[in-house]
């Protein structure tokens, strides 16, 4: 059995995120994303909303497992039994940042790799802060998003 944990903020989840959660669900038997728990850095969404809105999104797929963690992503995944982090890449301005995190994390247990899956080239745009912005100024994200996140918003 082969486990990925797929860690962000997913702050919230866009369809950028779950382009790459769908396609290492075809390299994985089982990807657990991992909604980061982090009580010092400020969120548009709750980590129990960001949760909630990622298992609404991907119900009826029995390959993944969503959870929130405040600790290690490393430690994490050694307690899961994973074996590979997933991280998406969108410009080369991710890279600087991706390439850090994945080099730190190797840094901590080299036995857990990170696997960079490229953002498709409609997706390449989205982010969720864009995603936020665009619904505050009242701009229509419904292609970009999942119902459960459209839903949250409007509120
Ligand atoms: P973090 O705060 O840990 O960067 P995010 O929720 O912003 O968390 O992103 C989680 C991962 O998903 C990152 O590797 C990010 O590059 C990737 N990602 C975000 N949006 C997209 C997208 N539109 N296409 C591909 N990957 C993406």
């Amino acid at each position: 059995m082969k486990i990925a944990v797929y860690p962000g903020s997913f702050d919230p989840i866009t369809n950028g995120h779950l382009d790459i959660l769908n396609r290492a669900c075809s390299l994985f038997d089982k990807v657990i994303v991992l909604v980061a728990n982090n009580p010092n850095k400020s969120s548009n969404f709750s980590t129990l909303e960001r949760v909630e809105m990622i298992k609404e999104a991907v119900i009826g797929n029995e390959k993944i497992e969503v959870t929130s963690d405040s600790g290690l992503t490393v430690e994490f995944a050694k307690k899961h039994k994973a074996t590979h982090l997933i991280r998406g890449l969108r410009a080369v301005s991710d890279f600087e940042y991706e390439f850090q995190l994945a080099s730190a994390n190797e840094y901590i247990d080299p036995k857990i790799d990170t696997v960079f899956l490229m953002a498709r080239g409609d997706k390449t745009f989205i982010s969720s802060s864009s995603i936020i912005t665009m619904a505050k100024q009242g701009i229509d994200v419904s292609k970009l998003v999942p119902d459960s996140v459209l839903k949250r918003l409007v509120k």
